[in-house]
């Protein structure tokens, strides 16, 4: 054993070092150092009250993997840091007159929850415990210490079931309890190790370095475990990356008054409030907290019992959130009064409070406007205002079975119901006092007749049908989940009863539809409550408006989702009058009017009234924000899927061209001047056609547009989306004759692509593919190099004619990478899905943060 002085060896350059003292390590190396030893460098280089400790790092822990036991010299160098920590506490590590103890922690660089081991007041055996008994005065303390320290060893080292150690000890102890000198530590000692023999066939080596090695070997063994394994098959972590244990020096909650052990966030993790939230165990040691075998009271109370004591740990708290600019999860104890430090880490945190604290540290200053905007994630962002499953509930469904299979995520949104088999059931069981409310329309598929029962129901299931499936469309017009496409779903509409395979299910039992993943599960599962916005969050929401200084249209189709679209910040709507006529079940009457005018029949004219009496009151909601109106597009699948007509266009070829028809463009522009008039409209509205192709096909259209919104009130402007590649690379020359034009993302990567766009709506054949390696990008969610220079060409367009405004259509959930990059190309308008108006909000603003340092 080398000399008791010497100084830990520096490290090697080369080689990662293998130990190193909590005020050696650098707390940026996670990777080496373990999340929990990172966190203890790093406030013992701030200075905070950590009891002192040593890491030995991850890279022995893949050289014990490597090698397949632990490297020769290790217990040498251990030994030297244990000499260090001596020198330290002044305490002797495997003797008296102050036994020094120690905890001998895991930590990875990845949290792992509950995955792996520790062990506490590690260093006792009959003679310590004795001596410790003897420096207290508290030979009940020393007991106690002692048996904890015998139960884990025992468990986790020695392979042992917990309740052996203290079923042997619970006696003695209560014998202590009343007479503190009746028991020896010796006879403690025999007795707990007579219990781990007949255990486990073996007992707790009474040397104390022995009991390290035993517990480091231990430690690095609960990285295989197997429920670490499977804890990181499913979080996709790597198996090399090893944990690091933590040997540090014990503090003691147990020990005299006041004294205890809690775990605190910095501030309240489900609502993000700036106070403290947490408990504290008075008289408690480690894990009492967790255990839930005696209560600890709220942090608020034990302030008010020892305000001095948590007056220091409120600064610390506030310290701690300086160093890691953001809310904190603090492990403490509490010894004599004395307050120690012993795990840091950034709290978990629901999605309401990530954005209260964002909003929060920007006011105090902490965060950047960019970081600040950055500090949370669109998901949450997207779950702040939309219901949603618990993760955890979800995760446990899975678990226990009761995912049912998948089908086409159509339509997003995550719901629970009952299930109803008919439209009209379902609407009268929506409405029924009993259990009121939830229902899932479950359809082999749907049409126009179930229209009633579709807007009654939450959510929408199909057996048949694809994504532009007239249920899949009129769930988004109406947005609400929908799943289609499920071909393991069989319909017994006479006994009112539906199988997936091989379970049977009655209608009115419970199901769960995921409209995002497609995923179908038995039962109902709970739902969060989108929570409602906030003062602080609308003021977050702000700053991301200030700095992206863009238009958002929200896709809406009912006055009720304008009303919802304009509250989460949308400056305009953009509806779909195909979605209008569809929602209100008036498509038919439109098509029949469009065949008749060839027979030179006025029923298209007698049509401006019905528009424009369904169109009023989407005006009127509107207010003053922007109002795109886009026109009937009958040239596409979902237009045939929603009439289930194939003879549309054998009947009315002309159909097929957005001008086919002219006087369908114009009895849509009269109804939409009647309308603004009808509903003293007073914003900016524009007239959209889709698929427009040509500059002289804009002209025209243009023309067609001003002639018949007619002289009015109404100055509507005139624009195109264009969904072709065509279109887009003649923008600059199509943008000429046009106020307004549009790229529709999704048709317009799918056509350049050679892709039916129905195709980007779904999960599979795509993911598929993406996993064999057969796509380089995503382009569902990544604008690739080729796509980029194509709406690059585009923006261009929109700078060299500042008349004519160019924005995009996103659906679907917003990726980020989509977003930026638009942005970045100079696109400043977008039409989005209602709940993605907020998300948008945030995308965009801190695009353009990072695009202006100055805000970084
Ligand atoms: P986990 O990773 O499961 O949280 P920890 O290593 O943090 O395990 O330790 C478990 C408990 O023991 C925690 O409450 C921690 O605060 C406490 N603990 C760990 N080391 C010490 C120590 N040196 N002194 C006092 N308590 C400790
Ligand atoms: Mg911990």
């Amino acid at each position: 054993m080398p000399a008791a002085d010497a100084p830990p060896v520096a490290p090697d350059q080369q080689q990662p070092a293998r130990v190193l003292t909590f005020e050696a390590g650098d707390h940026h190396n996670v990777d080496l150092l373990g999340g929990k030893g990172a966190g203890l460098v790093r406030m013992t280089a701030a200075g905070l009250p950590v009891p002192p400790g040593f890491i030995i790092t991850t890279e022995v822990c893949r050289e014990r993997q490597r090698e397949g036991r632990l490297p020769s010299d290790l217990l040498d160098e251990i030994a030297r840091y244990m000499r260090v920590l001596e020198g330290r506490t002044g305490r002797g590590f495997g003797h008296g007159p102050a036994p020094l103890l120690v905890s001998v922690r895991s930590g990875a660089p990845v949290s792992m929850p509950g995955m792996m081991e520790t062990i506490l007041n590690l260093g006792l055996n009959a003679q310590t415990a004795e001596a410790l008994a003897r420096e207290t005065g508290d030979p009940l303390f020393s007991a106690t210490v002692f048996v904890r320290f015998m139960r884990m060893y025992g468990e986790i080292v020695l392979g042992a079931t917990g309740e052996a150690v203290d079923r042997a000890a619970a006696p003695l102890l209560a014998t202590l309890r009343d007479r503190p000198d009746a028991v020896s530590m010796r006879a403690l000692s025999d007795a707990c190790q007579a219990a781990l023999r007949e255990d486990c066939g073996d007992e707790v080596p009474a040397d104390a370095f022995e009991q390290v090695a035993g517990a480091i070997g231990a430690v690095f063994d609960s990285w295989n475990s197997r429920r670490a394994i499977t804890y990181r098959n499913f979080h996709g972590i790597a198996h090399d990356l090893g944990t690091a244990v933590v040997v540090q020096a014990m503090v003691f909650g147990n020990l005299g008054t006041p004294s205890g052990t809690g775990v605190a966030f910095s501030r309240d993790p489900l609502s993000g409030e700036p106070t403290l939230f947490g408990e504290f165990l008075e008289g408690g040691q480690g894990e009492d907290v967790v255990a839930g075998t005696l209560t600890p009271q709220k942090i608020a109370q034990a302030a008010a019992r020892f305000p001095e004591l948590f007056a220091e740990f409120e600064g610390v708290a506030r310290r701690l959130e300086e160093l890691y600019r953001d809310v904190v999860d603090i492990e403490f104890t509490v010894e004599r009064g004395k307050l120690f430090i012993l795990q840091v880490r950034s709290a978990k945190r629901t999605a309401q409070a990530a954005l209260r604290i964002a909003a929060d540290f920007l006011t105090e200053m902490r965060l950047s406007e960019a970081d600040a905007l950055r500090s949370v994630t669109l998901a949450q962002v997207r779950q702040v205002g939309r219901p949603g499953f618990e993760p955890a509930a979800v995760a446990r469904a899975k678990s226990e079975g009761r995912l049912l299979g998948s089908g086409i995520g159509a339509s997003p949104g995550q719901v629970s119901g009952r299930v109803a088999l008919d439209p009209d059931r379902a609407e009268a069981a929506a409405k029924g006092s009993n259990g009121a409310g939830s229902i899932i329309l479950v359809r082999p598929t749907t049409s126009p007749h179930d229209l009633h029962g579709m807007i009654a129901a939450r959510g929408i299931l199909t057996s048949l049908g694809g994504a532009t499936s007239h249920a899949a469309v009129v769930a988004r017009a109406l947005n609400k989940a929908c799943v289609v496409g499920c071909d393991r779903l069989t319909i017994d509409a006479e006994k009112r009863r539906f199988r997936l395979d091989q379970t049977w299910f009655d209608e009115g039992d419970e199901i769960s539809i995921d409209g995002a993943t497609g995923e179908l599960f038995a039962g109902a599962l709970p739902v969060v409550p989108g929570g409602a916005s906030t003062p602080q969050i609308e003021a977050l929401l702000a700053v991301a408006d200030r700095l992206a200084r863009c238009r958002i249209f929200a896709r809406v189709a009912t006055t009720a989702q304008i009303a919802t679209a304009l509250a989460c910040g949308a400056t305009g709507v953009a509806i779909r009058l195909g979605d209008v006529l569809t929602t209100s079940g008036k498509l038919g009457e439109f098509i029949d009017a469009a065949l008749a005018q060839r027979e030179g029949s006025s029923a298209v004219v007698q049509m401006a009234q019905t528009l424009a009496d369904l169109l009023a009151p989407l005006l009127a909601a509107s207010g003053h924000a922007d109002f795109a109106l886009r026109a009937v597009d009958l040239a596409t699948g979902e237009a045939t899927e929603l009439l289930r007509t194939v003879d549309l266009f054998a009947r009315e070829p002309r159909l097929a061209l957005p001008l086919g028809v002219p006087e369908l463009i114009e009895v849509q522009v009269r109804a939409m001047a009647l309308a603004i008039e009808r509903a003293g409209y007073g914003g900016s509205a524009q007239f959209i056609v889709r698929h427009i192709n040509d500059p002289s096909e804009m002209r025209e259209l243009r023309r067609i547009a001003s002639a018949a919104s007619g002289s009015g009130r109404a100055a509507i402007a005139a624009g195109a989306t264009m969904t072709s590649v065509h279109g887009a690379l003649l923008a600059s020359e199509i943008g000429r004759h046009a106020d307004v034009l549009w790229l529709e993302a999704r048709s317009l990567i799918a056509n350049a692509h050679g892709y039916p766009s129905t195709l980007m709506l779904t999960a599979d054949p795509l993911d598929d593919y993406l996993r064999r390696g057969l796509l380089s990008a995503d382009p569902r969610t990544t604008l690739d190099e080729s796509m980029t220079r194509l709406f690059l060409s585009v923006a261009g367009a929109a700078v060299s004619n500042p008349e004519c405004r160019i924005g995009i259509r996103l659906s679907g959930q917003l990726s980020e990478q989509m977003v930026a990059t638009l942005f970045r190309s100079g696109f400043r308008s977008f039409i989005v899905d209602p709940d993605e108006v907020r998300v948008a909000r945030v995308a965009l603003g801190r695009e353009a943060a990072a695009m202006n340092p100055a805000n970084g």
